[in-house]
Order: C-alpha cells, then sequence, then structure tokens
C-alpha cells in the first residue's frame, strides 16, 4: 500500500503542545502512516536573531517525540545547512521515500505566506498541502485565489493559542511554561535558564 507521509517543517525554537496536537490531529484525519518534524537550519522568511542552535532544538524535538507513536525528527534541512528552503527538502523526500503520498503541513499564519515561498508554485507537484488552522491568523476563505493557486486542503483543529516566541519571552522572564510544552522539554529549557546557558540568556 501507498505510504502516507506527512510533514511539519518549523523553526522549532522550541516546540511546542500546539505542534504536537496539530501534527496529531493532522495524522489522525489524514490517516498518515507517519508524521516527520522538520526543522529547517535557517529559515528563509522569518528573522533569525533569536533563533537557538541547531543541536539545541533537535533535543528538545527527540525530547519531545520520544514514545510518540508514528512521530519521528528529519534532521535533513540541518545536515544541508544553509537557508533551508521546503521545495528543495521535499524533492530529497521524494527520492528517499519513492512513491509514498506526501502532505506538508502548515499553521494559517505559514499558509498565509506561502507566495513568498521559493520556487511557491512547484510545491503543489511535490505534496499535498494542507493548512491547518490557527488561532491568531485568518483562515484562508474557501475558494480564494491562495487556496485555488496551492491546491490547499483545509483542515480544523482544535485551538491551542501558544508559540514558541510566547514561550520563549515567557523564558526570558522567568514565567512557568509549564503545560506548553512536554514535560521532558521543560525540564530541559528549565535546566538550560538555570545555567544562565547562552542558548537561553
Ligand atoms: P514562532 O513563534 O517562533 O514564530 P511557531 O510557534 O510559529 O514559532 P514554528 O516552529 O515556526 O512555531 O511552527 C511550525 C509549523 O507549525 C508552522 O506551520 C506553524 O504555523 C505551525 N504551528 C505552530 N504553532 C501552532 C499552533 N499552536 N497551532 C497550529 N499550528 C501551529
Amino acid at each position: 500500500m501507498t505510504k502516507r507521509i506527512g510533514i511539519l517543517g518549523g523553526t522549532f525554537n522550541p516546540v511546542h503542545v500546539g505542534h504536537l496536537l496539530a501534527a496529531r490531529r493532522a495524522q489522525e484525519a489524514l490517516r498518515l502512516d507517519q508524521v516527520l518534524f522538520l526543522p529547517c537550519n535557517r529559515p528563509a522568511l522569518k528573522s533569525h536573531e533569536s533563533l537557538w542552535p541547531a543541536a539545541f532544538r533537535l533535543k528538545l524535538l527527540w525530547a519531545a517525540l520520544k514514545g510518540q507513536p508514528g512521530f519521528s525528527v528529519e534532521d535533513l534541512e540541518l545536515k544541508r545547512g544553509g537557508v533551508s528552503y521546503t521545495v528543495e527538502t521535499l524533492e530529497a523526500l521524494r527520492s528517499r521515500y519513492r512513491g509514498a503520498d506526501f502532505f506538508f503541513l502548515l499553521g494559517t499564519d505559514a499558509a498565509l505566506d506561502l507566495p513568498r515561498w521559493k520556487r511557491a508554485d512547484d510545491l503543489k507537484s511535490l505534496a499535498r498541502l494542507v493548512v491547518l488552522t490557527r488561532p491568531g491568523a485568518q483562515f484562508p476563505v474557501p475558494g480564494s485565489r491562495l487556496i485555488k493557486r496551492f491546491g490547499l486542503q483545509m483542515l480544523q483543529i482544535p485551538s491551542l493559542e501558544v508559540s514558541s516566541t510566547e514561550i520563549r519571552n515567557r523564558l526570558k522572564q522567568g514565567h512557568p511554561i509549564a503545560w506548553m510544552v512536554p514535560r521532558a522539554v521543560e525540564g530541559i529549557l528549565l535546566k538550560a535558564c538555570g545555567s544562565k546557558s547562552p542558548v537561553i540568556k
């Protein structure tokens, strides 16, 4: 049977419960055999001033996904280095997993940015683009140009108003981050803060 693979790309700076719930709901709704969490090396469109080192983001992802069936980390963009372009990554993954069906998962905020992505119009021939609802960003209107241009599939998921930005800000201010990230991730982050690690401070 054809393998169905979901891909959730992001900075994961850090990974949080919003990512995990979104990925799980997409896995159920789209009957995905596997979801790959794809941390980018350097985002093309986001500021990377506050981007933590790749090895630290990766460590947090491993901790978050441990014991989560069907979830794994794909570190290809980190290994490739430089600015990460999804179109190049999808081409590489398609030749690795020949014959698989790919579903690239994006939050609404990321989907609204699609026209600015490198070789944006090639994306839909490489993977089905699935937009997951996210609080704070307006859902593309049904029948809109964006939906038609990228063949977007909309998937309504429960809203979890949590972002990596908020977690980084809370850490800086010494506020708790309990329930926003998995326990194992919380432990690593609090330890890194406590040790005045240059990663966090
Ligand atoms: P930051 O606050 O640093 O911009 P982020 O919380 O948006 O980070 P990313 O790693 O950039 O996290 O997100 C990866 C992908 O997951 C994006 O497509 C994003 O839209 C989606 N995503 C992130 N948080 C949520 C959420 N709470 N609900 C649904 N999708 C989300």
